[in-house]
This record gives structure tokens, C-alpha cells and sequence, in this order.
């Protein structure tokens, strides 16, 4: 093991992951002793179709003092206030998972226990129609979420729609200016030290070789370092996540900018469309065992709303994970840790986590093993609950139209999910992850919008007579209509805060 001092960092890659993780670092070692380089290839290119995000990047982007206005118009970025899933549960279903809680706890037991009760008993409203988050995606509005605690406009969050390659191109700037020095280039060989077997050096396809301490390995699929060098290995997790393949492109918008993505089933996986100011980027997540390209091209183009803007992309993917993200000084971060469909819009986030426990667990000359093992263990867990989380969207499904879902709906799954899934429709309890990204909001959420509905509830609420209980839905879904009526439209609150792309 090499026991020097850390110095020298190689970034490998300047997709989302690569940039991002080149302005966190730059922001956070600054005034240290270490240089940072980022090699990137513009032969090779970038996914870049990393459009959708969830709420914690907002924290990401204020750690970096980005104005957010300023970083909404150069990267032409929309709200994003949750996602619509049409035609999961069943045929015809559609539902929103929020940014944001539904109701609010009466006599200390949660919402969706009352809600169920009343359902059971006499049927009523949908779930979403006490949500104010819900209820202004649907209605085309959008306001930034009140601080005061007591306030409906408290009740929920909100995260972005953009264009990833100008958010790499804004991050480029950021960490350019704080030293960052970028190497244009195709990596053509790795040089491991014949002792440690750590890496040593990237060698360039015009002769620049690039030697370094640690190097975070941002290549993409192909992970470069932490595979095609290190050979970490590949948890494939295709049996419970089959789509394999994806059909991207871009369109005008049709109609007005709605602040939501939107995830429709289809015979054998999913499209997703999501608003941004200039275009509607879209895409269809498939399984090839089940559907071919050219219908499944065919079938993405014939949903569009109007012509496509450009030529249809078409990827590749296995889900899963890398068996170890961190192996010897190559840490993975983003496509070339694993992969998990873009369902929820998770990528981004694991990106942003990985770089938070980089920063956390950050090696010295020790190159102390106890740190890569508790980074790798805390990943481990991260990707395996956004695992679930998509898991469920598939399993808990009542349609048995096609071969996919019916393969879906009965696979085995895990077996956390298989308890969290029963502890909710025997009594509505949410199984807590810890550390798990998604809250119990989500979980209710998607639970409710496909159909797994609480069989029992919880004896505790029962004390509340259902008068009253009637009395405070009608107010509160009130409240929540009067709230998102009153709010401007999502294209009106963007030019409003000088947010839109010149
Ligand atoms: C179909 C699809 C939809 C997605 N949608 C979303 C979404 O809505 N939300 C979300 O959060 N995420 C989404 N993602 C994931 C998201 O796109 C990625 O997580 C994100 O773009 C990060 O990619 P990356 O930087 O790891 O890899 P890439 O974008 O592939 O970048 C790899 C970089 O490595 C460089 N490189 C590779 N090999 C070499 C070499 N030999 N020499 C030099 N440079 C090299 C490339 O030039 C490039 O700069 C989606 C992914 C897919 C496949």
C-alpha cells in the first residue's frame, strides 16, 4: 500500500457524475494541498439524459453558493413538484407521488389511516386530492414552499426537471474557476503499481499520462478503473428490474410547462416525459425479451406530442451494482458505481451521496481499509432500498394485460420488500429503512396509487367518530384546492423570479 500523502486526484469522466463531483471536491478541499484533474473525451461523449432529480439536490447546488435562479436559466430548468405514474396499478390508473405529505395527523395517528378507514366504510375522495402538492402539479402551478411550519404551503418539497449536458457545462465552470484542470482525451491504458495493485496512472491518447493518489472513476457504464482495471465484479439485479434497454429523445411542448415528470406504463416497461422551458425530453425504458427496438422506437415516437428534435438515442443498461464501489484509491461514483432505472430519478441523488461519503470518509496516507469497507457498506444499502422502492412499482401491479407485467407482478422479490409490502396492507404500517432516501410519504404514495390498500388500521384512530373525521377531510381538501388555485402558473412563477432561459 502506497503511504504517501494524498495529493494528486484524477476525476475520470465529465458526464454529470464526473462535474459534479469535480465542483464538490474543488469547493470543499479549497485552500488545501490537493490538485484535482478531470479527463474527459468528447469522441466518447456522455449519457446525459439525467434530466429529472429529486429534492436533495437543491441542497447540493446551495452548498456550492449557485444562485438558484441563475442556475434554473442556464441549464433551462423546470420545478419539478413529483411524478405522475399513468397506467400502473391497473390500465387506466393515474397518480401522483409528491414532493410532500397527503394530510396531516389527526389524534396523533397518521393520514392515510383515516383515509383508509373512510374508505372502507363509505368510499370518498382519492388520497391525492389532500395533498396541496398534488393538487397544484395537476392544476399547471407552482409556488416555493412556505417556512412556516403551520402553513399548508409548508406541506411539501420540490426538486428540478434540467438539461444535464448544460449542468455539466455550469459545473465545469464552477470547478474550472476553483482550479480544476481539465484533459481532453481518450484514456487509452491504466497503470496499476505492481505491489499494492493500486492504481498508479491514466495514460492519454496524445501521450499525456496523468499519475495520481486517489482517482474517482466517473467513466460511465464502462467503469473504466473500477471494472476494466480492478475488476470490483457486478451485482446484477435484472431478475427483479428486467428492463435492459432505453429510446431517448427530445420534442417541442405542446401545451403548457407542467411542474411534473410523468412515468406511463407501456406493454413492457415504461416512457417518461419531462417539461423543461426550451423541450420535452422523453423516453421509453423497455425489456428486450419482450419487445424489440424498432417497436419499441416505434412506440415512443407515436406518443410523442409533437415531431422529435433530434435523432432517437438508444442505450443499454444491466441494473445493478458494482460489488464494491471503493476498491484500493479508485472510488466509483455515478453510471460506473451501477445502475438503477431512471423510475424515481434516483441517479443524480446517488451521485450527490457518494460524493458526500467520499467527503466523510476521506483516505490519508494510512489508506486505512476500515474506511472503503463502511463506504462501500453504506452504498450497499442505498442502492438496495432504491432497489425496493422501484421494485414495488412493478410488483404491486393488478394488470395481467401482457407477458412483462405478468412476469412482475409474480416474481419472487426480496424479501425486505415482500415485508414492508405485507406490514402495510395488513395494518398501514410503513416499514422504516434507515437510510433509505425515500420517506414514508413516498412509500404511501405509491402503496396507495397501485392499489395496496390497508386491510385493517390502526385501533387507535378508531376513538375519532367518523362525523368528525368526514368534517376535517372536507376542510382540509378544500383548503388544498383554494391553495393551489391561488398559486401562479409554473411558466408565470419561473419568469417571475428571473429564472427563465434568455
Ligand atoms: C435512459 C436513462 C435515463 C436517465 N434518466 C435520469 C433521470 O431522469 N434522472 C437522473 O437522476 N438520472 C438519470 N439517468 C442517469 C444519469 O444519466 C447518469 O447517472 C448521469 O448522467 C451520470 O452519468 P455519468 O457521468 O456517470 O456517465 P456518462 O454520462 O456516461 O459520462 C462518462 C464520462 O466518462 C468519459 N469517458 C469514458 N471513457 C473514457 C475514456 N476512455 N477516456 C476518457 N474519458 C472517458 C466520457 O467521455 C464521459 O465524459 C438516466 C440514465 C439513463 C441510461
Amino acid at each position: 500500500m502506497p503511504n504517501r500523502p494524498i495529493e494528486n486526484i484524477v476525476i475520470v469522466g465529465g458526464g454529470t457524475a464526473g462535474w459534479m463531483t469535480a465542483a464538490a471536491l474543488s469547493h470543499m478541499l479549497s485552500g488545501q494541498k490537493y490538485a484535482i484533474h478531470l479527463v474527459e473525451s468528447e469522441e466518447i461523449g456522455t449519457v446525459g439524459v439525467g434530466e429529472a432529480t429529486v429534492p436533495h439536490i437543491r441542497f447540493f447546488n446551495q452548498k456550492l453558493g449557485f444562485d438558484e435562479a441563475d442556475f434554473m436559466a442556464k441549464t433551462k430548468a423546470t420545478f419539478k413538484l413529483g411524478i405522475e405514474f399513468c397506467n400502473w396499478g391497473r390500465a387506466s390508473d393515474s397518480y401522483i407521488h409528491p414532493f410532500g405529505a397527503f394530510g396531516e395527523s389527526i389524534g396523533g395517528v397518521a393520514f392515510h389511516q383515516h383515509w383508509a378507514r373512510m374508505q372502507r366504510a363509505s368510499g370518498g375522495h382519492p388520497i391525492e386530492d389532500y395533498s396541496l402538492p398534488v393538487m397544484a402539479a395537476r392544476a399547471g402551478r407552482f409556488a416555493y414552499p412556505a417556512e412556516d411550519p403551520d402553513s399548508l404551503l409548508s406541506t411539501y418539497s420540490y426538486a428540478f426537471q434540467f438539461d444535464a449536458g448544460l449542468y455539466a457545462k455550469y459545473l465545469c465552470a464552477y470547478a474550472e474557476e476553483r482550479g480544476v484542470k481539465r484533459h481532453e482525451g481518450k484514456i487509452i491504458d491504466v497503470a496499476l503499481e505492481p505491489e499494492s495493485g493500486f492504481v498508479q496512472s491514466v495514460q492519454m491518447d496524445n501521450g499525456t499520462s496523468l499519475s495520481a493518489d486517489l482517482f474517482v472513476d466517473c467513466s460511465g457504464f464502462r467503469g473504466l478503473l473500477i471494472e476494466g482495471a480492478l475488476q470490483s465484479g457486478y451485482e446484477n439485479w435484472q431478475h427483479w428490474l428486467p428492463c435492459d434497454r432505453a429510446v431517448a429523445v427530445p420534442c417541442a411542448t405542446a401545451g403548457p410547462l407542467t411542474p411534473y415528470t410523468r412515468a406511463t406504463a407501456q406493454d413492457a416497461g415504461w416512457i417518461w416525459r419531462i417539461p423543461l422551458q426550451h423541450r420535452v425530453g422523453n423516453g421509453h425504458v423497455y425489456c428486450s425479451n419482450y419487445i424489440s427496438d424498432d417497436v419499441a422506437a416505434a412506440t415512443l415516437v407515436d406518443q410523442l406530442e409533437s415531431a422529435p428534435l433530434a435523432k432517437l438515442n438508444q442505450l443499454r443498461f444491466v441494473t445493478g451494482k458494482r460489488r464494491e464501489q471503493w476498491s484500493k484509491n479508485v472510488v466509483a461514483i455515478g453510471l460506473s458505481a451501477g445502475f438503477l432505472e431512471p423510475l424515481e430519478s434516483t441517479s443524480i441523488h446517488l451521485i450527490q451521496l457518494a460524493i458526500g461519503r467520499l467527503l466523510e470518509f476521506f483516505p490519508d496516507q494510512s489508506w486505512d481499509p476500515a474506511l472503503a469497507s463502511e463506504y462501500n457498506r453504506l452504498m450497499d444499502l442505498e442502492y438496495e432500498r432504491v432497489r425496493d422502492f422501484l421494485i414495488l412499482h412493478y410488483h404491486a401491479t393488478e394488470r395481467d394485460d401482457t407477458p412483462f407485467w405478468n412476469y412482475v407482478r409474480t416474481m419472487p422479490i426480496p424479501d425486505s420488500l415482500t415485508h414492508k409490502i405485507n406490514m402495510f396492507r395488513e395494518r398501514g404500517v410503513v416499514v422504516n429503512y434507515r437510510d433509505g432516501m425515500f420517506l414514508d410519504a413516498s412509500w404511501i404514495a405509491v402503496y396507495l396509487g397501485q392499489r395496496v390498500i390497508p386491510q385493517n388500521n390502526d385501533p387507535l384512530g378508531e376513538a375519532i367518530p367518523e362525523a368528525d373525521l368526514l368534517a376535517k377531510f372536507d376542510r382540509l381538501r378544500s383548503d388544498c384546492h383554494i391553495a393551489a388555485q391561488g398559486l401562479a402558473t409554473h411558466a408565470d412563477f419561473i419568469r417571475q423570479i428571473g429564472a427563465h432561459a434568455h
